[in-house]
């Protein structure tokens, strides 16, 4: 009989669809927009539409960047990002 009540026990949590934060269709791992850029430092603010945003600054580090509210990723062109160098 113990098996039964196992069984009938409750789970911990049941899922609640409406705490959810993230909806299925934006997956931020996926760039909406790619942008070649010659300077290492760009402002984004998503332009115009849905994507828009407050404007942040970004640096790319390596060879590019994505901005974390619009989801666009940022490449620097090649034989760029000299400034500040030599
Ligand atoms: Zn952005």
């Amino acid at each position: 009989m113990s098996a039964m009540a196992i069984m009938d026990r409750p789970t911990a949590a049941p899922p609640d669809p409406a705490e959810d934060p993230m909806p299925d269709v934006a997956t931020p791992l996926v760039p909406t927009e790619t942008i070649e850029v010659a300077s290492r430092v760009v402002a984004c603010d998503g332009g115009d539409g849905a994507l828009g945003h407050p404007r942040v600054w970004l640096r790319i580090v390596a060879d590019q960047v994505m901005c974390p509210y619009c989801s666009r990723v940022y490449v620097l062109a090649p034989g760029a990002g000299h400034d500040g160098g030599h």
